[in-house]
C-alpha cells in the first residue's frame, strides 16, 4: 500500500484552490486530488452565476460573510496578476414597489455591518444607470464582479501540477477506513482496486460531501450534515436585447437563493437565473422543466418589465449543495477539522454552495491553517 501526506476529495474550484494553496504552503509533502469526473471542474463549478459576490447578504461573522469577502478581494487580485478574465460589472439590487424600501434598507445594513462597500441609491438615480429596470429605489454594488471560472481552475490545475501534485481522474472510493496512523482511501478504477495510505483528508466533494463523510462514519443526519440538492436553471435572453441592462440586476432575495436575477458572462451573453428547485431525490438530474417558464418570466418581468416570453430561452442549471432544507433559515458554511468528533486530520467542506466560488482563495487559505497544525 502506498502512503500520501495529504489527500484532498473533489476537483472542483473549491479542491482546486486548496490544492494549488497547499502545494505553495507545504512544498515537501506529498498531495493527490481524487476525482470522479474524466476531468476537474465538470460539476457544480461549471454550472453557476461566475458573480464575484461583494459579500452583503450573509449574517455578520458567519463564514459566508467572512470568507466572501476575504476571498473577493483575493480573488480580484488573483485576476490582475495571472490575466484571469474578469469585470467588475457592478451590481444594482432593486426594490421594485415602494412597500420594499424597508427591506432593501435592512439588507443595506446587513451589507455595512460586513464591510461591503454600497451606495443607496433613488429611483432617478438607478434609472439613470439602467432605464429598463423596474425600481423604486437600489443598492449600488461597486465590488460586484464576473469572472471566468474555466480560466481560474485552468490556472489551479497548472500551478497544483507544476508543484508536483497529482491528479486521480475517474476515481472512484469504494471505502476509508480510519486507522491509528491514518486513513486507508480503497478505490475502484475501471475494474481494478488500489488502497492507499493518507495521513490527512480533506473532502471537498460538493454535492456528494455528506456522503463521503457518511463513508467515513460521520452520523450525518445527527450532525446536520445532510444536503439537499437545489436546481438552478437559467434562461439566455436573445442576442438583439443584449444592451437592456449594463450591470447585474438582482432582486431583493427570498428566503432560499438571491432570487431571479440578470448575470452576464465574461463574453457578454445575458442570462437569468437561477431559481430555486428543492430536487425530491438526490441525483444529478440537469434537464430543464419547461412548465416553470412562465412563472420564470414573471420573475424576470419584475425587475426588467419589457422581457417577453420570445426573448427568453432555456439555456442551463446548476445544483446548489444545501444545508439549509426548504423553508427552513439560514445554513452556514460547514469548513471543519474533525478531531473532536473522532476523526483527527480529517477537514470536512460542507455544504459549499453561493458564495463558495467568490470564498475559494480564503476557504484554501482556511483549509492550509488547519494543516499547519499537523505538520
Ligand atoms: C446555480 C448556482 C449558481 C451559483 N453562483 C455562484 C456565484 O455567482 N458566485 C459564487 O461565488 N458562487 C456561486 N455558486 C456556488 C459555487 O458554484 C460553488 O460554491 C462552487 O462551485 C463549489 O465548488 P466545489 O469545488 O466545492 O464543488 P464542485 O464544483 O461540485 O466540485 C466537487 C467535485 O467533487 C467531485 N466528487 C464528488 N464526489 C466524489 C467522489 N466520491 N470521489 C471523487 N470525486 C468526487 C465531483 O465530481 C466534483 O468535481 C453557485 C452555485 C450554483 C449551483
Amino acid at each position: 500500500m502506498f502512503q500520501v501526506d495529504i489527500t484532498i476529495i473533489g476537483a472542483g474550484v473549491v479542491g482546486l484552490a486548496i490544492a494549488h494553496q497547499l502545494s505553495r504552503d507545504f512544498p515537501d509533502k506529498s498531495i493527490l486530488v481524487l476525482e470522479r469526473n474524466s476531468k476537474y471542474g465538470q460539476e457544480t463549478s461549471a454550472r453557476n452565476s461566475e458573480v464575484i459576490h461583494s459579500g452583503i447578504y450573509y449574517p455578520k461573522n458567519s463564514l459566508k460573510a467572512k470568507l466572501c469577502l476575504e476571498g473577493r478581494i483575493s480573488l480580484y487580485e488573483l485576476c490582475i496578476k495571472n490575466n484571469i478574465s474578469f469585470q467588475k460589472i457592478t451590481k444594482i439590487i432593486t426594490a421594485t414597489k415602494d412597500e420594499a424600501i424597508p427591506k432593501l434598507e435592512n439588507l443595506y445594513q446587513i451589507g455595512i455591518e460586513n464591510g461591503v462597500p454600497l451606495q443607496i441609491i433613488d429611483k432617478a438615480q438607478a434609472n439613470k444607470l439602467e432605464p429598463n429596470i423596474r425600481c423604486a429605489g437600489g443598492i449600488l454594488s461597486p465590488e460586484t464582479g464576473i469572472i471566468s471560472v474555466a480560466e481560474l481552475m485552468d490556472f489551479h490545475y497548472q500551478k497544483a501540477s507544476n508543484n508536483n501534485v497529482d491528479f486521480y481522474f475517474e476515481s472512484h472510493i469504494s471505502q476509508i477506513n480510519r486507522l491509528s496512523n491514518g486513513y486507508e482511501v480503497n478505490l475502484l478504477e475501471k475494474n481494478s482496486e488500489t488502497s492507499f495510505l493518507s495521513k490527512v483528508i480533506v473532502n471537498s466533494a460538493g454535492l456528494y460531501a455528506d456522503v463521503i463523510a457518511e463513508i467515513i462514519g460521520f452520523d450525518t443526519a445527527q450532525l446536520g450534515y445532510d444536503l439537499s440538492f437545489c436546481k438552478g436553471t437559467y434562461y439566455s435572453l436573445r442576442p438583439g436585447k443584449k444592451g437592456i441592462v449594463k450591470r447585474l440586476i438582482y432582486p431583493i432575495p427570498p428566503n432560499e437563493g438571491l432570487g431571479v436575477h440578470s448575470v452576464s458572462d465574461i463574453a457578454g451573453t445575458i442570462r437569468f437565473g437561477p431559481d430555486v428547485e428543492y430536487l425530491p431525490e438526490k441525483i444529478l438530474d440537469y434537464s430543464i422543466n419547461e412548465n416553470r417558464k412562465l412563472e420564470f418570466l414573471s420573475a424576470i418581468q419584475d425587475i426588467i418589465p419589457s422581457i417577453q416570453l420570445e426573448d427568453i430561452a432555456a439555456d442551463y442549471c446548476g445544483i446548489r449543495p444545501k444545508l439549509q432544507k426548504k423553508g427552513e433559515p439560514f445554513r452556514d458554511f460547514i469548513i471543519s477539522e474533525e478531531s473532536d468528533k473522532g476523526f483527527p486530520n480529517f477537514i470536512n467542506l460542507i455544504g459549499i454552495e453561493s458564495p463558495g466560488l467568490t470564498a475559494s482563495p480564503a476557504i484554501s487559505r482556511m483549509v492550509s491553517e488547519f494543516i499547519s497544525q499537523i505538520f
